[in-house]
């Protein structure tokens, strides 16, 4: 399987060489050459597997340069009852992502059934562990394999951040240096993250806003001498192994919630970067019954303005809103290029043309090109929700089905209410757990969400964080002095 770049000007790739880097050298982002099919034998098959070899049956179809038994050890290595154990009451660890049913729906096929497919039941207790856990081992095997080392920098507003450092914990020949803004995390978030004492992470918290953080970060890949010497690497949700390990829960959740491959579901995914319901575009595209997939916003409805008029219009950060369900507050939806590809029929003049439009006119309007009539057939509805809905929704959702959920989750349950049926389950992706959100969650309840075990004492740990100015440069002699280049 050879990987293209939805610009269509740079060399194709294999899956291990786009592992390791970022945006192909063309400004695109890297896509597999076609998507592989699914029969209707392989889905009855996958029914009954375990999670761990559902990964591999699924990863394996997109990549072939790593022999088949080493990428099954990885998989087993990574999908365990144990990394993903942090369930609610009742939920069974040992499917990875079960679901719970807040309504079970008509027989044994849920029709109009309402559930969450867990997705936060790893370590940081939010949905970017399922993928970051594999990314981190498969970094180490490939870094292993060819005797490199890579020093990831990133810069975090909470979710991404942890989810990493997490992953790359104690790994070979991996250093994590995560930028945050200083003081500005919930109190859970920043004990999540300062409270790693392994050698190869390092939490500089910067006087600053988030912003200023990503600047830092992106005069720092910049600086192509300083990149190149001190094997700077990320892992943002551009990463095309971020995605694809994504789409395994799609599988999963669809097993879940039917008994037979000739019935649908829908399903509703709280979105900011389009990254995890591009997954779901791949999934369907695959051959998975999905039906509708619900794109649901918070107030940054950048994406629930393009599917309801076709127009995209990525917004300053001076226009993008500062919410309550915080990992969705952006201003461009990085990984919304991939699904535009597969859109206008794979063609990267036309998307260099449109994202030229961007780049020098704010916006595009696919009204004025032929495939405004398209987008319909890839499954697609949205809805975006405000701070009084996720706090109606969580009210109610605790009420009706005495079942706590997180604002990110709560505008996914806003939004899939619009577009729920009789005929078919409506799947809500769970993206975080309400206990990483105390402070909304009190607005909304008057108490405390609930923890998982053995997060009690989190705040109490010892931190290990090195507070800085906003300044490039004493973020690279940090660097300096502890990477051995
Ligand atoms: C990152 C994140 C999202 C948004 O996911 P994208 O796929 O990047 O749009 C939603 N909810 C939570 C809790 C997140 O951490």
């Amino acid at each position: 399987m050879r990987y293209l770049s939805t610009r269509g000007q740079a060399p194709a790739q294999q899956f291990c060489d786009i592992l390791l880097g970022g945006l192909a050298p063309d400004g695109g982002l890297y896509l597999p050459e076609s998507y592989p099919r699914v029969t209707d034998a392989e889905l009855t098959a996958w029914r009954a597997l375990p999670y761990a070899e559902l990964a591999f049956e699924i990863l394996s179809r997109f990549i072939d340069d790593i022999p088949a038994e080493d990428l099954r050890a990885i998989c087993r290595k990574t999908y365990t009852a144990q990394v993903y154990g942090n369930v609610r009451e009742g939920s069974d660890a040992t499917r990875i992502t079960p679901v719970t049913w807040l309504e079970a729906g008509e027989g044994a096929n849920h029709r109009g059934g309402l559930g969450l497919l867990e997705l936060s039941n790893g370590p940081t207790l939010a949905f970017k562990d399922m993928a970051m856990q594999l990314l981190g081992n498969l970094f180490e095997y490939v870094l292993e394999q060819r005797g490199e080392q890579i020093n990831i920098l990133g810069a975090t507003s909470g979710d991404t951040g942890s989810a990493a450092e997490y992953a790359m914990r104690g790994k070979h020949n991996v250093r994590v240096f995560m930028l945050s803004p200083n003081g500005r995390m919930s109190a859970f978030q920043r004990a999540q993250m300062y409270s790693l004492q392994d050698e190869n992470i390092f939490n500089i918290a910067v006087e600053g806003m988030f912003d200023d953080a990503q600047d830092i970060v992106k005069a720092v890949s910049n600086d192509h001498a300083f990149k190149k010497q001190y094997k700077i690497g990320a892992v943002n949700s551009i990463n095309w192994a971020r995605v694809v390990a994504q789409v395994v829960y799609y599988f999963a959740g669809y097993f879940g919630a039917t008994e037979r491959n000739d019935q649908v579901v829908d399903m509703a995914v709280p979105s900011g970067n389009f990254g995890n319901i591009c997954a779901g575009h791949i999934a369907r595209t695959m051959g998975l019954p999905i039906r509708k997939l619900v794109c649901a916003t918070n107030e940054n409805d950048v994406l629930d303005e393009f599917f309801r008029t076709g127009v995209y219009r990525p917004r300053t950060s001076a226009e993008t809103h500062v919410t309550s369900s915080p990992s969705m507050d952006i201003s461009k939806a990085s990984n919304f290029e991939r699904f535009i590809f597969d859109l206008v029929g794979r063609n990267g003049d036309t998307v260099r043309a449109l994202w030229q439009q961007v780049e020098s006119g704010g916006a595009f309007d696919l009204n004025e090109t032929p495939f405004a009539d398209k987008v319909a057939e890839f499954g697609f509805v949205s809805g975006s929700s405000s701070h009084a809905d996720r706090l109606a929704t969580i009210r109610a959702t605790r009420d009706a089905y005495g079942v706590v959920v997180d604002t990110h989750t709560a505008d996914g349950l806003k939004v899939a209410a619009q577009y729920r049926e009789a005929d078919a389950p409506m799947l809500v992706l769970e993206t975080a757990q309400a206990a990483k959100f105390e402070e909304t969650l009190r607005e909304a309840l008057g108490e405390a969400p609930p923890r998982p075990a053995g997060f009690d004492h989190l705040e109490a740990l010892a931190q290990r964080v090195e507070v800085m100015p906003v300044d490039v440069n004493r973020v690279k002699a940090f660097i300096r002095a502890h990477v051995d280049a």
